[in-house]
């Protein structure tokens, strides 16, 4: 779910679902509903107006369920903490699990927090 993130971190996301790193591989797939979820991806940081659909995403995702706090803004506001329109990071609004460093994380440090998630 993007929070409030500068895309930045989606594109990355993108490319570790892509032929070259191919998270599928490894039973990783991504679902257009919470409810269909095991795990819940968060980008950027929570803005006001997303804080309380991050918390009816990761509230409708069944149990058990791991939350990963995708790149620095997610994980501490990163370049962002500060800012008027920012609520806070993922943590500040919703309980994180994993948290995956970097501005934005590479695609194998994605594709390894998500085997990370599949070995839970
Ligand atoms: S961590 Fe970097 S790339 Fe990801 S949303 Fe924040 S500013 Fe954008």
């Amino acid at each position: 779910m993007d929070a409030g993130s500068c895309n930045g971190c989606e594109i990355e996301v993108a490319a570790a679902f892509g032929p070259v790193y191919d998270a599928e591989r490894y039973g990783a797939r991504l679902v257009a509903s919470p409810r269909h979820a095991d795990a819940v991806l968060v980008t950027g940081v929570v803005t006001h107006n997303m804080a309380e659909p991050l918390r009816r995403t990761v509230e409708a995702t069944p149990r058990p369920r791991v939350v990963l706090a995708l790149g620095d803004c997610a994980a501490d506001c990163g370049v962002f903490r500060g800012a008027y329109g920012v609520a806070g990071a993922a943590a500040d609004v919703v309980d994180v699990d994993m948290t995956v460093p970097g501005c934005p994380p590479r695609p194998e440090q994605i594709v390894e927090a998500l085997r990370g998630v599949t070995r839970r």
